[in-house]
């Protein structure tokens, strides 16, 4: 291989004034408050009171939609799919002075740091904080019903009033993201491919040069709370056939992963030895970057979809852990991206890493 480090130049000059790159997830949604319950326009019938006084009910107020900054959501997933977001309507006021029922808040849960935008202008509307807990569309006011028009003037008030509407509001979400954890692998190692086999949203990339070579960053979700960002991580090698290398801005972005999956071609079409190309994307990456370099790294032994028998399979990865001289407890994960084979337990490693606590016994596969 040549000296030149794939992962981007050595030397790189670091400038604190640009901006650090972001991966926006977004998702535009409408909201709808619920309306005010209409007012009651209604008269006691007692027996024996021929004529009662007005018992007209107030209508209850609508429902309001409200964003609440939950720490256990971390992508705007859960609204991408769902476009329509409405609280309740208030119910109408009764007779016998009966006031409606008001109409249940509809709360959005959304990561903290998560920008609410009107749709239309552009403008923020809110930019909401961790702990944050804010209305973003208010629920109609219930209407008054006649009881409560009744003036010494007007014993028989024949009015009330409708609720009010509740207020509409088409919205864009933005989040910045973070990947948590990074792919590194020689060019053809099944970077793009495991990264479209594990995640179902690949966010657009914001404030970023698209002179260079533009990453992929997708959101694997391993259930309804437990999502991992992850960036595919490309080399210089891979960008200079386009004429582009890494730029610092995407190095700033990648280099607070908190982990790397480091993907070995088990079949390498060029003959080559894993265990070898292992150490050469290593060494390239120490140069580009120490920083990413010192993560803690999962390597897992891709395409073994390619080697059908099982024995064979398990020759392959104890081989390859003897040439990297992996220590007993030190994984090695047997994977297909394109058959999606040891996708999950992938997954599980990556979320035992990230989250030490909550790790799950015997994830690692091989
Ligand atoms: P990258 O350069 O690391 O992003 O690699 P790609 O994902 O682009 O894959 C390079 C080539 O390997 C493509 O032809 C893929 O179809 C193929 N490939 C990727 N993953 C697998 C796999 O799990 N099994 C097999 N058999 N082929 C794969
Ligand atoms: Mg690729």
């Amino acid at each position: 291989m040549s000296g030149v480090p794939r992962y981007g130049h050595a030397r790189a000059p670091s400038n604190p004034a640009l901006p650090l790159p972001v991966f926006v997830d977004s998702a535009e949604i409408s909201m709808k408050a619920g309306d005010g319950g209409r007012g009651a326009v209604s008269f006691r019938r007692e027996k024996y009171v021929p004529k009662g006084g007005p018992d007209g009910g107030n209508g209850g107020d609508g429902g309001s939609v409200i964003a609440l900054a939950d720490e256990n959501v971390h992508t705007l997933l859960d609204f991408r799919g769902v476009h329509n977001w409405e609280a309740q309507h208030g119910e109408p006021g009764g007779a016998k002075d009966c006031s409606g029922r008001a109409g249940t808040d509809l709360v959005l849960r959304l990561p903290g740091g998560t920008m609410i935008l009107d749709a239309a202008t552009g403008d923020t509307i809110v930019d909401l904080a961790p702990g944050d807990r804010v209305v973003v569309a208010r629920g109609g006011r219930g209407g008054f019903g006649n009881a409560h028009f009744r003036s010494s003037t007007n014993q028989a008030p024949q009015r009330a009033e409708p609720g009010a509407p509740g207020e509409a509001r088409a919205v864009r979400l933005e989040l910045k993201l973070i990947a948590d954890a990074g792919l590194i692998g020689m060019p053809n190692a099944g970077k793009s491919t495991l990264l479209a086999a594990i995640t179902r949203a690949t966010p657009k990339i914001g404030d970023y040069p698209f002179t260079t070579l533009s990453p992929q960053l997708g959101i694997a979700s391993l259930g309804p709370s437990r999502r991992i960002v992850i960036a595919d991580i490309p080399g210089l090698i891979e960008g200079a056939a386009q004429g582009a290398g890494l730029g610092h801005a995407f190095l700033r972005h990648v280099e607070r992963t908190r982990v790397l999956v480091h993907l070995l071609d088990a079949a390498p079409p060029d003959g080559s030895d894993p265990a070898d190309n292992y150490r050469t994307v290593r060494a390239e990456l120490e140069a580009y970057s120490p920083l990413l370099a010192e993560k803690p790294e999962i390597i897992a032994l891709n395409k073994l979809d390619l080697v059908p028998d099982a024995g064979q399979r398990a020759r392959l990865v104890k081989a390859l852990r003897a040439r990297l001289r992996l220590g007993a407890r030190e994984p090695l994960l047997a994977l297909s991206g394109a058959a999606r084979i040891g996708t999950g337990e992938l997954l599980e490693a990556l979320w035992g890493l990230l989250h030490p606590k909550g790790e799950a016994a015997g994830a690692w596969s091989a």
